[in-house]
């Protein structure tokens, strides 16, 4: 098998794969179905979860040898079970440490919205000033539906939905941009999603579930 990447392009982005950790076991998640695979990149980085000047290193290289439009932290895995380690990722490219990127350099998170509870405290003053913007896969609003469908560990299961709309509030209030995704394939109320973006005045990405499977 292919050496695992630290980080990838895909889309004019450079995503930032940060570890193979979840506490969710998404119904529609590609990584089992792609053995860990992405579009020839090899993710699987569960036996060695290299450090903060790892990713910066190799952030370093990817810039000289062509540009991005973004940084995204989004692996096959939860970027905030590794929240220290991203933040010393974001801090270096603020810092303008990494040659070639300026310091407001779009640095984005890609998440579950567990981040919370995952780190047993307020996680968004931490995320303030460190990223631009956050993409939350929410999918429902109804609690019954997000538990079947995130499918999250049992230590999760009694407050995550409430804790991943408490995160996006905050973020809402918080970051440039909050953007909340779902699947239009999961039987999904998705007005429902509509309207809780339109209250918080964030936007919403409904992604194409047949999209998913062409990625
Ligand atoms: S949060 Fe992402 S990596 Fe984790 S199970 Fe869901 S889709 Fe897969």
């Amino acid at each position: 098998m292919n050496t695992a990447k630290l980080v990838y392009r895909y889309n004019d982005s450079l995503y930032i794969n940060l570890t193979n950790q979840c506490p969710t076991k998404c119904v529609f998640c590609i990584k089992y179905l792609w053995k860990m695979q992405f579009h020839g990149y090899n993710l699987d980085i569960s036996k060695f979860e290299p450090n903060a000047d790892a990713y910066i290193d190799a952030i370093g290289k990817e810039i000289k040898i062509a540009g991005f439009n973004e940084i995204i932290f989004c692996g096959y895995g939860e970027p905030t079970m590794r929240l220290a380690e991203m933040l010393k990722i974001s801090s270096a490219i603020r810092a303008g440490k990494i040659v070639g990127l300026q310091s407001d350099f779009k640095i984005r998170l890609n998440t579950n919205g567990l981040g919370n509870l995952i780190n047993k405290r307020n996680i968004v003053p931490e995320l303030k000033g460190s990223i631009n913007s956050v993409s939350i896969s929410l999918n429902t609003m109804d609690p019954r539906q997000w538990l079947h469908l995130m499918n999250p560990l049992s230590e999760y299961r009694e407050e995550g939905f409430l804790s991943v709309l408490q995160f996006i509030k905050d973020c809402s209030k918080n970051l440039d941009k909050t953007t909340i995704t779902a699947l239009d394939n999961l039987g999904a109320d998705l007005e429902k999603l509509n309207a809780l973006a339109k209250e918080l005045n964030i936007d919403i990405r409904i992604r194409s579930g047949l999209e998913i499977k062409k990625l």
